[in-house]
């Protein structure tokens, strides 16, 4: 009697750790996100609607730099979250970001790219790293770069390539780097005013508390991804 108590008591444990871990790995599932994680599904939906392609910044608009921080260890995280440098991102908002930088060159500027489409998965990983919503998105949501509708970017002077001064370094999370603080060096505050007025001309609105990150507007349609750079660079 006493061995079939304990059998049937182990048996229960088991049951319990099996549904512990069944209700854990589907909590994403739960929030109820769509993922496009396939790149036929991909290729259909890109194929049906042009917009929804994922073009290389790189290739696509002459003298953009890139500094794909998240493909280095000189990021908030000190480790390699990208597998390589690469900058993504849907059809219009490339042909955006094409003007902001035709715009700019006739300032003598350019555009520096920190990061765009980034891939869902690599959201999930950052958020391991650093679970704090207000700084890093929430996987439970998603980010706008997993859409390729988001860009980290700052300005630099076009003969030189140095980047101009802005009120932080890149994913400074301090107070420094809300849109409407003040308390600057001028320069850096005109260099701010700068990027965001030529940002939202093309149809790019700013973040309040990242100067470096712009959304295009009408990201809703498109929805989130979690396809590799070097997927998405074999068929580009
Ligand atoms: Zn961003």
């Amino acid at each position: 009697m006493q061995i079939r108590k304990i059998y049937l008591l182990r048996l229960i444990i088991q049951i319990s750790c099996l549904i512990v871990i069944i209700i854990g790995q589907s909590s994403f599932a739960q929030s109820g996100l769509t993922i496009v994680r396939e790149m036929q599904r991909y290729a259909e939906q890109s194929g049906a609607d042009p917009s929804m392609k994922m073009i290389d910044l790189e290739h696509f608009i002459p003298g953009i730099k890139t500094d794909i921080r998240y493909a280095t260890k000189n990021n908030f995280t000190g480790e390699l979250i990208y597998t390589s440098a690469k900058a993504f991102a849907r059809k219009p908002v490339a042909h955006a970001l094409k003007a902001v930088q035709d715009s700019l060159s006739e300032l003598g500027l350019g555009l520096l790219i920190f990061d765009a489409y980034r891939p869902y998965s690599a959201t999930v990983k950052l958020f391991e790293i650093y679970p704090h919503p207000g700084f890093v998105a929430d996987p439970a949501k998603g980010s706008r770069h997993n859409r390729g509708c988001a860009v980290d970017i700052s300005l630099i002077q076009l003969k030189t390539g140095k980047e101009l001064k802005m009120p932080t370094a890149f994913d400074d999370f301090s107070e420094k780097a809300h849109s409407k603080y003040m308390d600057l060096p001028a320069e850096a505050i005109k260099n701010r005013a700068l990027l965001f007025g030529i940002m939202d001309h093309f149809g790019f609105d700013h973040l309040e508390t990242e100067w470096w990150h712009f959304d295009f507007r009408g990201w809703e349609k498109f929805p989130l991804m979690d396809i590799s750079f070097e997927s998405l660079a074999v068929r580009d």
